[in-house]
């Protein structure tokens, strides 16, 4: 079998019901990215900010994972170690369709970040009432997800494993938000095929040897099947 990496955009989710962050008017549910999205933005008015992913926590628990969440998880089921997925999403939907391999590289609405010490702590509650830290007590608690500025995680993970790969696979990703723009050229430079499913030909397309559009609930469960 292949080693394949499948980057997932906010294509993917959006079958599930949840809205594509960036309107097409550059703002995100009627806020200016830098508002909202930033450490400056934070460091202005962190309650606005609280109360923006506040919102997204909560509207979680009313979407499902739709079939090409599950077809991932079926195909991890296949490949084991050698299936990565690679998400720019903050939700949790691959997770629930039963994916374990997942890197998150902009961060996860289900974390909160510590600016007092640092760690990663599973969360799920609001964070607009400012709740101590419950390691070190401070109330630094942030949004654990990649704001404008900041470096991505685990981005040496990914591209060694976007190194080994057989297979580099782009679902739902307008491919305009670098470094996941990046990857395919990477990949390919590595020497694996690319493929783009997407509802309609992402800004990098013609970077892919072979791209598919349509929607990622019919084209990813399709793919998987073939592969399989
Ligand atoms: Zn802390």
């Amino acid at each position: 079998m292949p080693r394949v990496v499948v980057l997932t955009g906010a294509g993917i989710s959006a079958e599930s019901g949840i809205p594509t962050f960036r309107d097409a008017d550059g703002l995100w549910e009627g806020h200016a990215v830098e508002d909202v999205a930033s450490p400056e933005g934070f460091d202005r008015e962190p309650g606005l900010v609280h109360r923006f992913y506040d919102l997204r926590r909560k509207a979680l628990t009313g979407v499902t994972p739709n079939a090409a969440h599950h077809a991932l998880a079926d195909l991890e089921r296949a490949l084991g170690d050698d299936l990565l997925v690679v998400t720019q999403n903050i939700d949790d939907l691959h997770e629930r369709a039963g994916s374990t391999r997942v890197l998150h590289m902009h961060g996860e609405l289900l974390s909160a970040l510590c600016r007092g010490c640092g760690r990663r702590i599973p969360w799920t509650e609001d964070l607009v009432d400012f709740p101590p830290c419950p390691h070190c007590g401070m109330t630094e608690l942030r949004p654990d997800v990649v704001w404008f500025g900041e470096i991505p995680y685990q981005m040496e993970r990914i591209q060694g494993a976007l190194r080994r790969a057989d297979l580099f696979v782009s679902v739902g990703t307008s491919g305009a938000v670098y470094p996941a723009a990046g990857f395919v050229q990477y990949a390919a430079g590595c020497g694996a095929r690319t493929l783009e499913l997407n509802l309609v030909p992402s800004a990098g397309t013609a970077m892919f040897d072979e791209a598919r559009h349509g929607a990622a609930s019919v084209l990813v469960p399709q793919w998987v099947a073939a592969l399989r």
